[in-house]
């Protein structure tokens, strides 16, 4: 087979610019691979890849997180072997029949993963890997707020603070999105539209929150800021409602020297062998049980469209995946 279906945006804009189209069979080069993809990771940064929030060279192809089998090998690959399983959290072009990166960018699969709970997990807990153990490193019994706690980052999230011994509050968007949450072990989860949240927050931590993650953004960053600590730290990590307007020093400073930073796993993956570390101790935790993967969506390639509009529509939970 010399063709493959794979996802193409020609312009950037609304969840109809993607076309599943008919293209060539990458070929892999030195040092790269390709792999036959099985599932691939939906992320929220999928569509701002798209929508151009996060601008691409046009045209481009969507996606940064799958898993398969490997297919083909270019010259000076001798630690894999075709037909063994592969995952990746950060190529361009996922959502396709198959993709060739470098082998640099790959983690063998253990067998008590599959390929779907590999494409589901690597990105999203790769995330809460950093800002728990690298951003604002926990070492348990702090008390935390998370906003989106239901979301495929957030249900990770809540279980790898449950087993940090963090009790983390979480906010959402409906009251099954909140008992999700709690089901995943997150200490507490209010309602983001009660008027009287910022009151009830501060309920369960009234000194105030030594940090805030926070990937809603425009929307809940007035919020956050007034629920930190003295020497708080803001983790601004995402644009879920749009990005922040303006980050004004002085109220860093009169809302008690806090400190905000605003991280990306793409700097985390830059790290020599932090991609290999990190997916260890993801892969661990979920073999010792400690975290289960939600793939609550699946949806055919074909149906990639609907599978944003859910995404951006705040009608998912947990972790999506598009099948090829
Ligand atoms: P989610 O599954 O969490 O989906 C996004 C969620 O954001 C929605 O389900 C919704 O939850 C919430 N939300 C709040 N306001 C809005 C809004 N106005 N429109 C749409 N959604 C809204 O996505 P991911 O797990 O893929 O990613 C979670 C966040 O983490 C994203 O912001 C993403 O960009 C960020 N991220 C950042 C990374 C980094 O390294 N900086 C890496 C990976 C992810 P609810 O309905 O409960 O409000």
């Amino acid at each position: 087979m010399d063709t493959m279906k794979a996802v193409r945006v020609d312009v950037c804009g609304a969840a109809e610019q993607m076309l599943v189209k008919d293209v060539p069979l990458p070929k892999p080069g030195t040092g790269e691979v390709r792999i036959r993809l099985k599932a691939c990771g939906i992320n929220l940064i999928d569509t701002y890849h798209r929508s151009g929030l996060y601008p691409l060279a046009l045209p481009t192809g969507l996606g940064c997180e799958g898993a398969g089998l490997v297919d083909a090998l270019g010259e000076g690959i001798d630690d894999l072997i075709e037909g063994d399983r592969v995952g990746f959290a950060m190529g361009m072009g996922a959502y396709a029949e198959a993709i060739v990166l470098p082998r640099g960018a790959l983690v063998k699969i253990p067998a008590g993963v599959s390929d779907e709970e590999s494409a589901a997990v690597l990105l999203k807990a790769m995330t809460v890997d950093y800002l728990f153990n690298d951003t604002f490193p926990l070492s348990g019994g702090e008390t935390v707020l998370f906003h989106a706690a239901a979301g495929g980052v957030g249900l990770i999230a809540c279980q790898w603070a449950r087993y940090k011994g963090v009790k983390l509050i979480g906010t959402a968007s409906t009251q099954d999105k909140c008992d999700l949450a709690v089901s995943h072990g997150a200490e507490a989860c209010l309602l983001s539209d009660d008027p009287e949240l910022s009151e009830k927050l501060r309920v369960y931590s009234p000194e105030g929150y030594p940090v805030v993650y926070d990937s809603v953004g425009r929307s809940t960053y007035r919020l956050s800021l007034g629920l930190l600590a003295p020497l708080g730290m803001f983790v601004s990590f995402g644009n879920a409602s749009g990005p922040i307007d303006a980050v004004v020093p002085g109220e860093l400073a009169l809302s008690g020297s806090l400190y905000f930073t605003r991280p990306s796993l793409a700097t985390h993956m830059a790290r020599p062998g932090w991609m290999q570390t990190s997916a260890d101790r993801i892969f661990d935790l979920i073999e010792a049980g400690h975290l289960s993967v939600d793939v609550n969506q699946r949806y055919p390639l074909r149906d990639v469209v609907r599978a944003h509009n859910d995404l951006e529509g705040r009608r998912t939970t947990g972790s999506s995946v598009l099948i090829p």
